[in-house]
């Protein structure tokens, strides 16, 4: 146990706040209620940072640099600059990937410390609508947080054995270059995965069941990644369904629902996250639960008025700064400030691929869906316009969605360093912005930011680095 009390030793000692689960969400409720002078408990069987900052968004944002160092270095004549590409040394860049992550960890171990959080290193378990069994003791609290997260799923018939069938867990550790290797999952983590492994040689599948690669983005968005994927000569096989894999005498090979049969060294299975809740007594103090998600309302309250729940343990986007956000509203909250719902479509989306795709709001289908087909006007800008993405060689566009005579509620980016851009769309779309408005706003050149400007100019009436 780190700062604080020894709540071992001190029976009487009951929290404003304990908090289950030392991730994105938990460590986030945990610092903002120490911040309001709350008394808080974190309580982590693992390592604080969660899944994000120890086999999520930072290890594999690494493996993605470092994926980008080796293709620029391929690519580097193309600059006329001199470099010859010699391969991959997978332990230093394992090495690189684990100092970034130590790095961090020490940081959010000096922040919990010094916002007088007592940190409670230990497996706990929810013993009653006020308390927390952890390490043979009870931690009480006025009110208390749960935020055990979630980790990989797979489905029946598909056990992963962290050998030739893996997870993601498994792929950030993996000590080794496969030859070959089918991903199956075209979402997020996926097409993450499929990206690093073909800048580091792989011969990468990826099996997907729906029609689309990162089938919740704009379907223009999806197209323009399956058109650079199959540049890059990453394969996939889009409405496939997974029927079975077996063993081979090297390797696996999986089937689909379709017929297809494929092979490779390894599976990595991405086909989604399940919440971490079974056994933790959630369900025996009375928590609503649908299929292992606590359920909330807006606020992020439980059924159980003593109880809140955030982060990827709650039905809500699988997303880092989602948990952030849910943990700084429930430790507000619970110290009496007046909150505001979080709007889920005014949230940035970012798949950190070669290349990046990047929104927020709503898709067209969406906004259609919302608005009605003739209430919704949608404009593509493409990046060979834009000065500074032609200096990087790279391709993409730029598509706004917006409601007649009305405000932009959409914004999908694909191409190089577009998570950077979503900054600026996410002020558009949650500032309910006109195209007017934003064209008004004058940017930097040459820069990507500039597409966005133009885009707006265009939707506004009045393009300039734009064909008709
Ligand atoms: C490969 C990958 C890449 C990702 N990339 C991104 C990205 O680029 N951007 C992004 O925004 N999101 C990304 N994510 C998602 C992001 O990591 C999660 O949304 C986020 O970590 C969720 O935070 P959380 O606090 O809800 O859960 P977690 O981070 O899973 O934390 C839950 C914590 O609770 C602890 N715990 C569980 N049960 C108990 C118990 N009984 N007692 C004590 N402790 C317990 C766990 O040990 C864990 O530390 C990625 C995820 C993966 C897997």
């Amino acid at each position: 146990m780190h700062g604080g009390r020894d709540v071992a030793n001190d029976a009487s000692t009951v929290f404003d706040v304990v908090i289950l689960g030392g991730g994105s969400g938990g460590y986030a409720a945990a610092l903002r209620a120490a911040q309001l002078g709350l008394s808080v408990a974190l309580i982590e069987k693992g390592e604080l940072g969660g899944t994000c900052l120890h086999r999520g968004c930072i290890p594999t944002k690494a493996l993605l640099h470092a994926a980008e160092v080796a293709d620029e270095t391929r690519e580097a004549a193309e600059f006329g600059v001199l470099a010859s590409f010699q391969g991959i040394d997978i332990k230093g860049v394992h090495k690189y990937k684990d100092d970034v992550v130590s790095g961090l960890y020490k940081g959010l171990q000096g922040l919990v410390a010094s916002r007088k959080v007592t940190f409670i290193q230990g497996e706990g378990r929810l013993s009653s609508q006020t308390s927390v069994d952890v390490n043979g003791q009870r931690v009480e609290g006025r009110h208390i947080v749960l935020a055990t997260g979630s980790v990989p799923r797979s489905i029946p018939g598909l056990e992963i054995d962290g050998n030739r069938i893996i997870s993601s867990d498994h792929a950030l550790k993996l000590d080794y270059i496969p030859k070959s290797a089918i991903i199956l999952g075209g979402g997020v983590i996926g097409c993450e995965f499929a990206s690093v492994w073909k800048s580091f040689g792989v011969d990468v599948t990826i099996v997907e069941g729906l029609p689309h690669l990162v089938p919740l983005e704009d379907e223009n968005s999806s197209k323009l990644l399956e058109r650079a994927f199959r540049k890059r000569g990453i394969k996939f096989e889009l409405k496939s369904r997974f029927s079975g894999v077996e063993y081979t005498e090297n390797g696996v090979r999986v089937s689909t629902e379709n017929g297809k049969s494929i092979e490779a060294d390894v599976l990595l299975v991405a086909i989604g996250r399940g919440p971490v809740s079974a056994g933790l007594g959630y369900e025996e103090q009375g928590v609503a639960m649908d299929r292992g998600y606590v359920l909330v309302d807006e606020y992020l309250r439980t059924n159980v008025p003593t109880i809140s729940a955030v982060g990827d343990l709650v039905p809500t986007l699988q997303l880092a700064h989602v948990g952030f956000a849910e943990g700084m509203l429930v430790a507000e909250r619970l110290a009496g400030l007046k909150v505001v719902p979080i709007d889920y479509d005014g949230i940035p989306r970012v798949t950190y691929s070669n290349p990046e795709v990047a929104s927020v709001g709503l898709t067209e289908a969406k906004a259609v869906e919302q608005y009605g087909k003739e209430k919704v006007v949608t404009l593509k800008y493409n990046l060979a316009g834009n000065g500074k993405s032609k200096i990087l060689k790279t391709a993409g566009e730029i598509k706004l969605v917006q409601v007649k005579d009305g405000a932009v509620v959409g914004v999908h980016m694909v191409g190089a360093r577009m998570g950077e851009q979503v900054g600026e769309a996410q002020l558009i779309y949650n500032w309910e912005a006109l195209p007017a408005e934003v064209a008004q706003l004058i940017h930097a050149h040459p820069s990507q930011s500039e597409a966005l400007g133009e885009a707006h100019l265009a939707l506004a009436g009045k393009p300039l680095h734009a064909h008709d």
